[in-house]
């Protein structure tokens, strides 16, 4: 059988937002990042707040051949129970974040930047509004920009192109299952 390869008139980079409180947002856009290395795609991503836990996506994407490259940039979920630091430091990491943002969409390395956890970081007031907004001005016309996280703003929604929102029916927290290798980090 022969395999065809769809190839768009026009190429554009989109916004997309995969927000809601199931799980499968950040693992939705690592996908996306595995889809895009078979491409030949450059994958650039930026994890807000995470960083005192091990994800299993730090190393795996050290295997997609120098495609994708990730940061994490945080201390863990603010204000979540046992996260021992504050708000304040928390924010410094954010803004630090914002700053990596911008200098990857100037370095034009990639074509698809995915910004993990972006939209909890602003509910939590660790960037501002106007902050995201101007990284979403800054997006070049051919760069995919990828937000995830819970809640996120309504304007950010508005402005974006292609925009999921991931229900939790159910999950093995609630019986009291822990977080498994693979599945969960
Ligand atoms: P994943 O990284 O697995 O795609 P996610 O990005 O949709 O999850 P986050 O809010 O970033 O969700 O949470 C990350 C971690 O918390 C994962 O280990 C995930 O399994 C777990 N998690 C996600 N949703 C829930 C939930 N509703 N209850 C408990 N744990 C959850
Ligand atoms: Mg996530």
């Amino acid at each position: 059988m022969e395999i065809k390869k769809l190839e768009p008139k026009e190429k554009k980079g989109l916004i997309l937002v995969i927000t809601g409180n199931g799980k499968g947002k950040t693992t939705s856009a690592m996908g996306m990042a595995l889809r895009a290395s078979g491409h030949g795609m450059k994958v650039d991503i930026i994890q807000f707040m995470k960083g005192d836990l091990y994800s299993g996506e730090w190393d795996g994407v050290k295997r997609l051949d120098g495609l994708v490259e990730l940061v994490s940039t945080g201390k863990g979920f603010c204000g979540i129970e046992g996260n021992p630091y504050p708000h304040s430091e928390h924010r410094i990491n954010a803004q630090d974040a914002v700053k990596l943002v911008k200098e990857k969409i100037r370095s034009g390395r990639a074509q698809i930047l995915i910004l993990d956890e972006i939209n909890n970081a602003l509910k939590l007031k660790l960037i501002d509004l106007d902050q995201v907004m101007e990284i979403l001005d800054m997006k070049p016309p051919h760069l995919h920009m990828i937000l995830t996280g819970r809640d996120a703003h309504p304007d950010v929604i508005q402005r974006a192109d292609t925009v999921s929102e991931v229900r939790e029916i159910k999950h093995a927290y609630e019986k009291e299952i822990e977080p498994q290798p693979g599945i969960d980090y």
